[in-house]
Parts: C-alpha cells; structure tokens; sequence
C-alpha cells in the first residue's frame, strides 16, 4: 500500500485480529490494536510489542474512548458459541453499544470502518450456498441471537451512519475460518477436533455430523478484509462474503483431521446444541467480481498448517 495510514483494530488480540495486526505492520501502517483480552490474549501480538508503528490498548469497546485514525477494522466481538453465551447481554452491547462508540468516532474523525459481520446473519438457511441478497432464517430468541441478531443490528447501524452522516462503511460477512493461534480453549470445532486428536481424546462429533460448514484459511480471509477495506467500487458498502466455497459434513472434517494428526481416536456424538444451522456455504461471486478474491487454500492444506502450529503449543503447554 502506498501511503502510511493509522488503523485501529478492535478485538486485535483475537484470533482473525492479531492476523490483520501482522499484515497491516508488515505493509507499514501504523496500528493501535485494542482488546478487552476476554478470547484474545497478549501472547497473540507480543511479537509485536517491541514495533514503534504497534500500540496495545486495553479496553472495552463498549465504553467511548477517543482515538485519531483513518481506517478502523471492528472486529471485537467473541465468536466461538461457547464465549458468546458465556454473557449473551454482554455479547449484543458489545456488537451494538460498541459498534456505536466505534460509528461515533468515525463519524467524528471521518474514518473508514470495516465491521466484522458474520455467515450467521444468514441464521439456518433455506437458500444455498447463500448470496449476500439472502435476508437469511434467524431464531429471534435462541440461544444463538446474541451473536446473530447483535451481527445483524450491527449491519443496519452501518448501513443508518452510512446514509444519514456519510460514514464511510464496509462489512464483510465471514464465514467459518481457522488457522494458526485459534485460542486451544476456542471451543469451535476445528480447534475441538485437533486438540482432541493431539491429546489422543475421542473427536466430540455434535448430531449426527451430516451438517456442513465451509472452512476459510485464515491467511485468505485477511487478504479478502484488506481488498475489501480498499475497494472504493460502486457496491463497496454492499456486505460481502469471504469464505471457501468448499463444503464439507462434521463427520468428514474428523475423519481428515484424525488423517492429519496420524490418530486413530473414535469419534463419539454428543448433542446438537439448539439453533445449530444445517448447512452452510457462500456464495462468493460478489467478492470474485468486486475485489478479484477467491479463497486459495484448500481444507487439507490449512489443516496441515494449523495441526503444527497446535502440537507446538501444546507441547509448550505441557512443559509449563
Ligand atoms: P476471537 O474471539 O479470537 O476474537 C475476538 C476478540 O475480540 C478477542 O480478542 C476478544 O478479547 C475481543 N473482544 C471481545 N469483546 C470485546 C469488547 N467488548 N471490547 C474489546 N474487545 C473485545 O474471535 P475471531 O475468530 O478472531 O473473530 C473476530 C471477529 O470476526 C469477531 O467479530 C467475529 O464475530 C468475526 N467472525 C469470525 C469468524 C470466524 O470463523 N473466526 C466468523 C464470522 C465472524
Ligand atoms: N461441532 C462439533 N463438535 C465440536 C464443536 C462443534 O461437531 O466439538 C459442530 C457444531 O455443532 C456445528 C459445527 O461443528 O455444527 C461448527 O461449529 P462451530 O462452533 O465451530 O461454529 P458455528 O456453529 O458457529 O458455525
């Protein structure tokens, strides 16, 4: 990129976040990364700690802070179910109260925000794969509204502070990634199955495991969040998807991680927890058009990538 920018991350110690953190330093902007540390940690950016462009702050996005910047990716927000339930109110004020603070200074400054939308705006889909003109199918009042209806309100906050005070907006709806750092205690299943397969524990499968999800890489997501914070093309505050069209069932994502890992651990069922969506795929023709995206990295390769990164981690854990 060409001109030195400031860009605030919120959730920047998270896991997509500390991603986005690396490659924006590597282009040579100056980055303020702000967490309220409750998925994210300090260990996810220390690398960068020592870097004069680099700020840590810790804070809560849902209290006002005031900050002189000129992009803004909001990415705060807890994804995994399980931490989004933890404290489900505390889930919608962060997506709601804390988008708000974050308009506001936008407003203010006149920055450029990216908001961290979510697949799960299309709630159980009826319509798939599912394109960004599917409204989609969410339970208002389920266990998973916290999460779904808070993405969703924060969509048309964007879309209000866009048409009534011209800020400068873009959302992009992401689903399912994994990759190195995802915390060991994540909860989502990709870090379920490879801390359960490296520790020689049975593979937990929800259901039946015919429902299907498709897995981005996290090195093609964050390409797909910077082209689109960078496109000023005539849809650019259209939501787009970024995810890998690849669709895969629960049952075959064991499989392939228990070949990967070299385990031979059973896979036992557990109960689906409510609301868990049937299926799952984007349709990324939007993000193909707009921002000449599409995800490279295949299942088998991220998984690789991932494993290794987790056995490291869990062999410091275990040498603590
Ligand atoms: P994550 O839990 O690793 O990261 C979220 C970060 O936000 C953490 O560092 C957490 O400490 C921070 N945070 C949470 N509440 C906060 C608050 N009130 N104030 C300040 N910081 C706060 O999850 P992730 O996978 O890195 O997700 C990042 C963003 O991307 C989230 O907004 C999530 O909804 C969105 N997203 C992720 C996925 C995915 O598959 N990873 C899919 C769809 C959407
Ligand atoms: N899942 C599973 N075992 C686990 C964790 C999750 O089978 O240990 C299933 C879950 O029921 C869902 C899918 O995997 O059908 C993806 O779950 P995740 O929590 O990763 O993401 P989301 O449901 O939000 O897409």
């Amino acid at each position: 990129m060409s001109k030195r920018k400031r860009i605030l991350v919120t959730g920047g110690a998270g896991f997509l976040g500390s991603h986005l953190c690396d490659r924006l330093i590597e282009q040579d902007h100056e980055v303020i990364c702000l967490d309220n540390f409750f998925t994210g940690s300090k260990r996810n950016v220390r690398h960068l700690l020592h870097d004069d462009r680099f700020e840590l702050i810790r804070h809560d996005v849902t209290k006002p802070i005031l900050l002189e910047v000129d992009w803004i990716f909001n990415l705060a927000c807890p994804a995994s179910p399980i931490h989004y339930q933890y404290n489900p109110i505390k889930t919608i004020k962060t997506s709601v109260v804390g988008l708000l603070n974050i308009l506001g200074m936008a407003k203010r400054v006149k920055a450029r925000v990216l908001q961290a939308s979510t697949s799960e705006v299309y709630g159980d889909p009826e319509v798939h794969p599912q394109p960004e003109t599917y409204w989609g199918r969410v339970n208002t009042i389920g266990v998973r509204s916290c999460y779904d209806e808070g993405k969703r309100c924060a969509e048309a906050l964007c879309m209000d502070y866009h048409r009534s005070n011209g800020v400068d907006v873009r959302i992009v709806r992401i689903f399912n990634t994994y990759g190195p750092r995802m915390a060991l205690n994540d909860g989502r299943v990709v870090s379920n199955f490879i801390v359960q397969a490296l520790r020689g524990e049975p593979l937990t499968v929800y259901g039946d495991g015919t429902q299907t999800r498709s897995f981005c890489y996290v090195d093609d997501l964050i390409e797909g969040i910077l082209r689109l914070m960078a496109y000023e093309g005539e849809q650019c505050h259209e939501p787009h998807n970024i995810g890998n069209p690849g669709e895969f069932t629960m049952n075959e994502l064991a499989e392939m991680v228990n070949e990967l890992v070299g385990s031979t651990q059973p896979i036992i069922h557990k109960p689906l927890p409510s609301d868990d969506p049937k299926q799952r795929q984007p349709d990324a023709s939007r993000s193909k058009k707009n921002l000449d995206w599409e995800a490279r990295v295949a299942l088998r390769e991220g998984l690789s990538k991932t494993i290794e990164d987790f056995r490291k981690r869990l062999a410091e854990e275990d040498a603590a």
